[in-house]
């Protein structure tokens, strides 16, 4: 199976679904992970160009712990913007990864880069079909199934769908690892240990599913977009 994870920020992905990531890459899926922003923001002793460039290096560098290639769009932080040429980029990229199925943010994420991404993946998965919105690549001839993975504090989330990552947690806590200035970020910015924040939703998930630890999805509810079967792992 081919599947993309696409995230606002360099280390979405990892928060919200590298244990199911992990586990698609033991089973011999082709996975992308794309990234709308350059990550530029938060820091308040690096500048933009050069945190963009650090949180690319940290994104590519966990990207290879599960064979991932990493498609990054340039887009500022706080600048993704659901405007026809953002959803043209990404309609561009979900063609060039052409997977049977995306994971997303989910639709009431706690900013408007996640909420806005969530808005694009939707219609630019649709759009990816339609041989009339001109891209660089040919039109795809099937759209895919569509995702939505727990948002940061998971707010308003109930998961409908879980995966067992208990074997595959310590890789997503790798893949965290290699965000370093993310991590120490967040740390400093609001007290926030990422690592603690995502083994204390991974056993909460856990418990829920009757596993060690867990990662929730929700399949979006929209023509087109709901696979027949569980796709995850
Ligand atoms: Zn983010």
């Amino acid at each position: 199976m081919r599947i993309i994870a696409i995230g606002a920020h360099p280390d979405d992905i990892e928060l919200g679904c590298a244990g199911t990531l992990a586990k698609c890459h033991k089973r011999g899926d082709t996975i992308y992970i794309g990234i709308l922003s350059r990550g530029d923001a938060a820091s308040e002793n690096m500048p933009g160009e050069n945190l963009a460039q650090t949180r690319l290096n940290e994104a590519k560098k966990s990207a290879k712990l599960i064979g991932a290639e990493i498609m990054n769009l340039g887009f500022h932080d706080f600048s993704i913007e659901t405007t026809p040429q953002s959803m043209k980029i990404l309609t561009e990229m979900i063609r060039q990864a052409a997977p049977d199925l995306i994971i997303t943010h989910y639709d009431q994420d706690y900013g408007s880069d996640h909420n806005n991404t969530c808005k694009l993946v939707l219609d630019a998965s649709l759009a990816a079909t339609v041989p009339n919105i001109s891209t660089q690549t040919p039109s795809l001839p099937k759209i895919p199934a569509l995702y939505l993975m727990e948002p940061l504090g998971g707010f308003g989330f109930q998961p409908e769908v879980y995966v067992d990552i208990t074997e595959t947690f310590p890789t997503k806590l790798q893949m965290l690892n290699c965000h370093e200035s993310q991590i120490a970020w967040t740390t400093r910015q609001g007290g926030t240990d990422l690592r603690e924040y995502i083994e204390v939703v991974a056993r909460f998930r856990g418990y829920q599913a009757m596993v060690k630890m867990a990662e929730g999805f929700i399949a979006h509810k929209s023509w087109g977009h709901i696979p027949p079967g569980n796709l995850l792992p």
